[in-house]
């Protein structure tokens, strides 16, 4: 087994290669869907084909974006029909439309060129595999899908035992500032357990979409904890405080 990091849109794609197929962890924007084909055919010299599962850790367009645009290729997806709570009704429409604008708001910072691509994608997914939490991936079976909610509602990390790693989405992030907890934080009793259950696990390394792999000791994890918000941090209560921060320093700045 290998694991393959890919720089995609604005996160990081991790690629596991095996002799019998491919399998992605986590989708990433539509735009990266070739960029995933290009590595699978330029670099492994191998058909696109053998990328035999994609498998979806929790509803946002750099995670979930990219996932019915492989279906439509013919690979299969796998995922909680859970997520597709996430952006259901017009509640769910606005945070679409609101994580849309917060992936270009992230790329403007993140990326030299190419900043705004199309990542627009159905707000409801139809998956070919449901993940159940303890269970095995589909065809990978020495991946465990794990139950770690509190950054979504329902976001899931994989587990690979043998090797004491993990595919934790955005459950922890590195920044300049170091590692923090991610934005939103809809749970945040939900979010703690996450997190204690990687430290139970004994996971050593941590392959992150924001921004990269790492090896953390449980300390480092026990920081996050500390620093996390106790209360949720979710769109209605952090925005309207962006947003007269940005105006405010705008106005200071004019
Ligand atoms: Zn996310």
């Amino acid at each position: 087994m290998k694991v393959h990091t890919l720089s995609g849109y604005i996160a990081k794609l991790y690629l596991v290669e095996y002799d019998k197929g491919l399998l992605l962890l986590d989708s990433g924007c539509r735009c990266d869907v070739p960029i995933v084909k290009g590595f699978i055919e330029d670099k492994l010299k191998r058909p696109f084909s053998d990328l035999k599962l994609v498998c979806v850790s929790h509803a946002h367009p750099d995670h979930s974006g990219g996932a019915s645009f492989y279906q439509k290729a013919g690979i299969p997806i796998a995922g909680k029909d859970e997520v597709n709570e996430w952006y259901k009704g017009l509640n769910g429409l606005m945070a679409y439309l609101i994580d849309i604008f917060l992936t270009y708001y992230v790329a403007k910072r993140v990326r030299k060129e190419k900043v705004y691509q199309n990542v627009l994608f159905p707000r409801k997914l139809k998956f070919d595999y449901q993940l159940e939490a303890e269970k095995p991936l589909p065809l990978f079976e020495d991946w465990l899908a794990l139950s770690t909610p509190g950054h979504t509602s329902t976001d899931l990390s994989f587990y690979h035992r043998e090797s004491a790693q993990a595919y934790v989405a955005d459950n922890l992030i590195v920044t300049s500032k170091g590692l923090i907890p991610p934005y939103p934080t809809f749970d945040p009793e939900a979010y703690q357990e996450s997190l204690s259950r990687y430290i139970d696990l004994n996971i050593k390394k941590f392959l992150m979409a924001h921004y990269g792999s790492h090896e953390l000791e449980p300390e480092d994890i026990h920081k996050v904890k500390e620093r996390a918000s106790k209360k949720p941090r979710i769109h209605r209560t952090v925005l309207p405080k962006m947003l007269k921060r940005t105006l405010l320093k705008k106005l200071k700045l004019s």
